[in-house]
This record gives structure tokens, sequence and C-alpha cells, in this order.
């Protein structure tokens, strides 16, 4: 063994927290900042370098609008999926209130709808917390049975951020329609990894972020259906950009970015699916041949990027520290007392000590076989240091 080289970089299996830059849109992307380039404000109308830049933006709108089959004058820039959901959920419900003051939501949605949903109830909404199946779907029937005829909008995800549970769209966004109200889904983690056409699955509002989607942080977008009963009232005042749903002025580079990804996505995002579906049966394989492993991810209706599985025996912050060669994550939340297990495994009913033992390992398109196994190799040395011996009795 070479004693002198530089440590190797971890195996980073954390591609639900954010994903690389692929090359080919930091290549684009250089194109909008220095002096000889096209860096000029697209909102400014009076040169041919504004006009330039809003070319840019424009073309980014049709590429994001495209992988989704919406009307680019559907696409709202914002800085990501989190500013996405609060516009959706805030600027929808304050923009309905006269029609109904009721939201409902599930308990496992990523916190930018779970902590959105609860400001909302301090301002007086109502808000109906489903709780998903032990699989993390919500039901269409569930769905229908808290429906109400001043419900105004419903917010489910497309895909589970920890668990890769995958949501029917189309059943849910036809009950809710069925009361009248609108349906909101984050589709954060969804790019990519399933379909999306918010027109065959009647999506009124959804939720992107480009850095899921090996593209920028710092940049999203949230579709927002061209119909009159879908109206969001603005949380961020200014200049009147984005047709007043979104003031700022547009990040080029960025907005630019986003839309050589998703470009990207749209032809190589099939590809990847493959290569992903390997890699989690690899993974599994690995992870039964170890033992002691239970898999917190559904079977079914889940997507192959994401698996959440539990140790048992192991304490998953002792595990991630043995594993300090291995990017991956807890959906634990510390604060000063003690570290609380994920919400989004408590909410599906995973006992605690399981869920304290639970790590979510993401994969993908730069994923490669030799990383899973190394991985794996990790996991079984890192195991056997953690797992004592049980007592008899
Ligand atoms: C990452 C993520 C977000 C937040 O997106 P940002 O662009 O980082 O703000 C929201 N929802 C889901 C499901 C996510 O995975």
């Amino acid at each position: 063994m070479p004693t002198t080289s530089a440590p190797p970089l971890p195996v980073y299996l954390d591609y639900a927290a954010t994903t690389p830059v692929d090359e080919r849109v930091a290549a684009v992307m250089q194109r909008y900042l220095t002096v000889d380039q096209l860096f000029a404000n697209p909102a400014s109308r009076s040169h041919m370098l504004g006009w330039q830049a809003e070319q840019a933006v424009e073309q980014a709108r049709r590429q994001v609008a495209d992988l989704i089959n919406a009307d680019p004058r559907e696409i709202v820039w914002t800085s990501g999926a989190t500013e996405a959901d609060n516009l959706a959920l805030t600027g929808f419900m304050r923009a309905n209130r006269e029609r109904g003051m009721h939201l409902v939501t599930s308990t496992i949605e990523h916190k930018a709808v779970v902590d959105t949903a609860r400001a909302l109830e301090s301002e007086g909404f109502e808000v109906t917390w489903l709780t998903p199946g032990p699989d993390g779907r919500v039901t269409p029937e569930q769905l229908e049975r808290a429906l109400r005829d001043d419900t105004t909008l419903v917010s489910l995800m497309a895909v589970n951020n920890e668990l890769g549970t995958v949501n029917d769209l189309k059943a849910l966004a036809d009950v809710a329609h069925g009361f009248g109200a609108a349906f909101h889904t984050d589709a954060a983690q969804a790019v990519g990894r399933i379909e999306l056409d918010v027109a065959a699955q009647q999506v009124d509002l959804m939720s992107l972020s480009a850095h899921k989607a090996y593209g920028p942080k710092g940049i999203g977008a949230l579709y927002v259906k061209r119909h009159p009963d879908i109206r969001v009232e603005a949380l961020i005042h200014g200049g009147g950009h984005e047709r007043g749903m979104r003031s700022g002025t547009l990040p080029t580079h960025q907005i630019a970015g986003m839309g050589e990804a998703f470009a990207l996505m749209g032809e190589v995002g099939e590809a990847d699916r493959p290569h992903i579906d390997a890699l989690k049966a690899r993974f599994l394989a690995g992870l039964a041949a170890i033992g002691g492993v239970h898999v917190n991810s559904p079977a079914e209706h889940g997507v192959s990027s994401i698996v959440n599985v539990a140790f048992e025996g192991a304490d998953g912050e002792a595990l991630l520290m043995a594993l300090r060669d291995l990017a991956v994550s807890t959906g634990s939340a510390c604060n000063s007392a003690s570290v609380e297990p994920s919400y989004v495994l408590l909410g599906i009913g995973v006992p605690r000590a399981l869920a304290h033992s639970s790590l979510r390992f993401s994969f993908g398109r730069f994923t490669t076989e030799h990383e899973i196994d190394h991985a794996l190799g990790l996991i079984r040395h890192a195991l056997g240091g953690l797992r004592t011996p049980q007592a008899s009795n």
C-alpha cells in the first residue's frame, strides 16, 4: 500500500442531497459571466447585450418547460425548489383566501412544504396533514376523505427525498380537481427519475430545482399553469419580473445552467435509469449478504436512485462516523439536547430504534459499480466494529 499518496476522496452516495454539475452544464454557464461575454442584465431593454441575455433566459425557459411538457410562459424562475414551494403554497393560499382557507398536504413532505404549511397555519389557514402508508404513498382514497368544500390546494410530492417513494400524481390530482382544489407537487427529486408531464398528470403547480438534476445550486422554478383559477400572489416584490410573480434580476448563468441541465436530462435521463437500476440491485444484493439490514424504501413505487436502510444494532450517527470515507446522510435533525430521528421515517411508522439506525444512500449519473462495491466493503467493516454481540438475555 502506498503511504504517501493523498487520501482517496470519499465515495459520494448522496445524490439526493445534491448532484455535481455536469461538465456540459458548467461549460454553458461560463458564457454569461465576464466582460467579454453575455453578462448583461436580461431585463435591459435598451441595448443589444440585454436582449441577448434575455434570449438565453428564454431559451432556458423553453428547455425547462419542454422536459415537463409545459408552455414556457408557465415557468417562473425562483432561487430553488424551497422558494418554489413557498410561492406555491403561500402565494396560492393567499391569492385564493376568498374561496377557502383549507390546505391538504402530508406529514412526510420536504421541510420546504412542511414548514411553509405550518407558517400558513399561524396565519389562520387550516391544514390537514395526511399520514402516508408504510410505503410512503398517499392514496387517492385517503386524499378524498380529507377534501372539503373550502379546500383550495393539495400539495403532495412527486418523489420523496428520503425514501424515493413515487406518488401517483395523476390519480391524486384528479381527486383534488373533483373537489375544485388545485394540485401542487414538489418534483425536485423527480426530474429525470420519473416521467413528468404536467398535462397528462394534470398538475397545476410544480416545484423544480436545478441542483438535484446536475445543474447549479441556487436556481429553480415554479410551473404555474396558465388558467384563470391558478393564481399566486408574489412573495418577493420589486421590479415586477416574472409577470409580477417573482421580482429580482434574473441570474442568467444560473438559468442557462438549469436549462442545459434539463435539456441534457431529456437526452440522457432515460439512459441514466437502467444504469442506476443496476447500481441499486447490486447494492441491495450486497446489503442482503451483510445481513441485519432492513430496507425502509418501498419495494414497489420507488425510484432506484434512493435506498434508505436501517442497520439493526447500529446507531446511525455512530455508523456515519465510522463511515467517514462514504458521503451519505441520515434524515435525522440535531438539536442541542438530542438527535431526533428522521420525521419521514417516523411518519411512515418505522420504529424509533430502527429510524435511529437508518442511512440514506443515493446514486446518480456518475456513480460506478466499483464505488458501490467499495461502499459495501466499508459498511461491512464499520458494522463489524459497531455491532457488539448481544447479551443472550
Ligand atoms: C432538495 C429539495 C428541495 C429544496 O430544493 P432547493 O433547490 O435546494 O431549495 C425541496 N424539495 C425536495 C423534495 C428536495 O429534494
